[in-house]
């Protein structure tokens, strides 16, 4: 059975050894403590490649015979190379697949590196841990920003969260400045900045007892997430949405049912389902892991 290193880059390192598509033994985790949350912002490119080094020979341990390193990352990824990395600006351009190989071959360990995609690194691992690895796999994950992920692997861009669901030049709360993105209606960021006076929390708690600017905001905010699904369905197919991310907790299904009744008509695509997932660091290391394998084989 194949043994694998997984590992995802956030505002931490975490790696863990994967074997049949399970992660065995702890995760080793960069910096060990949540405290210390800039220590890889201000990191520069050298420093972290190294840091990847460590955290994947520990989490190898005695294994010497590791099959593939899979580091999934936010950002735009291609062929090994980070063409756009918003969270940790010092990767852009760097060719972190190619540099952490060779770093890991100095420390006795040869094997290939491939870079995924955070967010299509999670629809692997969801796809991995619910025994779906031969399905197509859709993931929102509904947090600070809008992660959209998919699985399997294919060439190309996906950034689902800037998905245009509004015509309204007044929706310009977008991370990106793009106007009418889902994130710009979704995102946790851009909800506090739509209501400047109260909390996205507040914001739906009033909502439930019928407040009608914040009912009102509520219904654009599942109408956005099933435009955003609807244009997917259209443009790739039906199949399973997986929903996660701290704000997942505002998620009323039935309405976001009720929306997606209204925007996919066609039978052959009603075939779709929505499931709620636990978002975790263990499966984000084993999908990242599991995309490796699949880099690896390809
Ligand atoms: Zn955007």
């Amino acid at each position: 059975m194949a043994k694998l290193v997984g590992v995802t880059l956030s505002e931490r390192v975490s790696a863990g050894l994967v074997v049949d598509h399970k992660l065995t033994g702890p995760l080793h985790y960069f910096p060990e403590s949540l405290d210390d949350e800039y220590a890889l912002v201000e990191m520069p490119t050298e420093g972290i490649v190294r840091t990847l080094c460590d955290r994947v020979l520990a989490a190898a341990g005695e294994e010497k015979a590791i099959a593939a390193v899979g580091v999934g990352l936010p950002g735009l990824i291609k062929n090994g190379v980070i063409e756009e990395a918003p969270n940790l600006p010092q990767l852009k351009g760097a060719r972190i697949a190619e540099q952490l190989a060779a770093t890991l071959l100095e420390h006795g360990l040869a094997a290939p590196v491939s870079l995924v995609n955070d967010a299509d690194g999670f629809a692997a691992g969801i796809a991995a841990v619910h025994g779906k690895l031969d399905s197509l796999i859709r993931v929102w994950t509904i947090g600070i920003g809008i992660g959209y992920g998919r699985y399997p692997f294919a060439e190309g861009t996906w950034e689902g969260g800037h998905t245009v669901v509004s015509m309204d030049e007044k929706e310009h709360f977008c991370g990106c400045g793009g106007r009418g993105h889902v994130e710009g209606i979704m995102g946790h960021r851009s909800m506090r900045l739509r209501f400047l006076d109260m909390e996205p929390e507040e914001v739906f708690e009033a909502a439930k007892k019928g407040d009608a600017r914040c009912l009102d905001f509520k219904r654009l905010w599942h109408k956005a997430l099933a435009a955003a699904t609807a244009n997917s369905i259209h443009m790739t197919g039906p199949g399973k949405f997986y929903l996660a991310g701290f704000n997942v907790r505002f998620l009323d299904m039935p309405m976001l049912k009720d929306y997606m009744q209204q925007m996919v008509k066609m039978s052959p695509l009603q075939s779709y389902s929505l499931e709620v997932v636990q978002d975790d660091t263990q499966t984000r290391v084993i999908g990242a892991a599991v995309s490796a394998e699949q880099a690896a084989g390809r």
